[in-house]
């Protein structure tokens, strides 16, 4: 596998049918061949799509996590060893949808980082500010608050997803001069709060699409890329994901 990470973020998405025919064709698909490249389906779905990508190097991750990390009376929950257990290896942990429609804590938050840790799975840590933070100024100061929650992992392995949240799903893209401030400005931080932390792979997300990809890929200081709605379109995936192989 070579290039930067494309992690697709289904989100509530997806019908059994339909995720056959749409893994079938990324598992054919040349654009997606070598890439480094996972899947994050609805859990109900995790099952069906580990089964598909046996032996295919196309990784599969959560999109959620349970902050309980014991089996027990937790009903709903679902916990980061049962992702292990159905072959996860990514786990969304904060993504701006959960802060917002679930109003996760960052207590909670931290629970959920150390469960995925302790899990063996890594997690990818969702940061970023609203439209009115980023009108405000203030966005460097949210991503920071938000970024402190990673001191609960002591240096263990972790994916952060620079997602600013006007620009998921809505087509507005940030420009590729706000993309690279925020993640040399990440990448310093996690540097200076989270001691050796220099290799962090800082992912950007928000409305990545074929057409912006290259550019946004082609920055030193982007590690990779969190694909929402692009990632239930084999094309645009491909696209996006042929764009992460050009680099290294
Ligand atoms: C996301 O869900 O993390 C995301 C970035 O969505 P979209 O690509 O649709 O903006």
């Amino acid at each position: 596998m070579s290039g930067k990470l494309v992690i697709g973020n289904w989100k509530m998405n997806g019908r059994l049918a339909a995720n056959l025919a749409l893994i079938e064709s990324m598992l054919e698909s040349p654009a997606l061949q070598q890439a480094r490249v996972a899947i994050a389906p609805p859990f109900a779905y995790l099952g069906q799509a580990a089964t598909l990508l046996a032996d295919s190097h196309i990784m599969l991750g959560a999109q959620d996590v349970s902050a309980f990390a014991a089996d027990g009376a937790y009903t709903g929950e679902v916990s980061a060893s049962m992702l292990a257990d159905v072959g996860c290896r990514y786990v969304l942990v904060g993504h701006s949808e959960r802060r917002q429609y679930f109003r996760e804590s960052d207590a909670q938050l931290g629970q959920k980082l150390q469960a995925v840790v302790a899990a063996g799975l890594i997690p990818v840590y969702c940061v970023g500010e609203t439209l009115a933070e980023r009108e405000s100024g203030a966005y460097r100061e949210v991503v920071a608050a938000q970024l402190s929650v990673l001191s609960v992992l002591n240096g263990a392995e972790c994916v952060v997803a620079y997602e600013p949240v006007w620009a998921i799903g809505t087509g507005k893209v940030a420009s590729v001069a706000q993309i690279d401030e925020v993640h040399q400005y990440i990448r310093a931080t996690l540097l200076q709060c989270h001691g050796g932390s220099d290799s962090i792979c800082v992912l950007y997300g928000g409305s990545v699409k074929a057409d912006n990809a290259d550019a946004i890929l082609a920055l030193e200081s982007v590690g990779g890329a969190l694909v929402g709605g692009a990632s239930l379109d084999v094309n645009s995936f491909g696209q996006i994901c042929q764009a992460a192989k050009k680099t290294v």
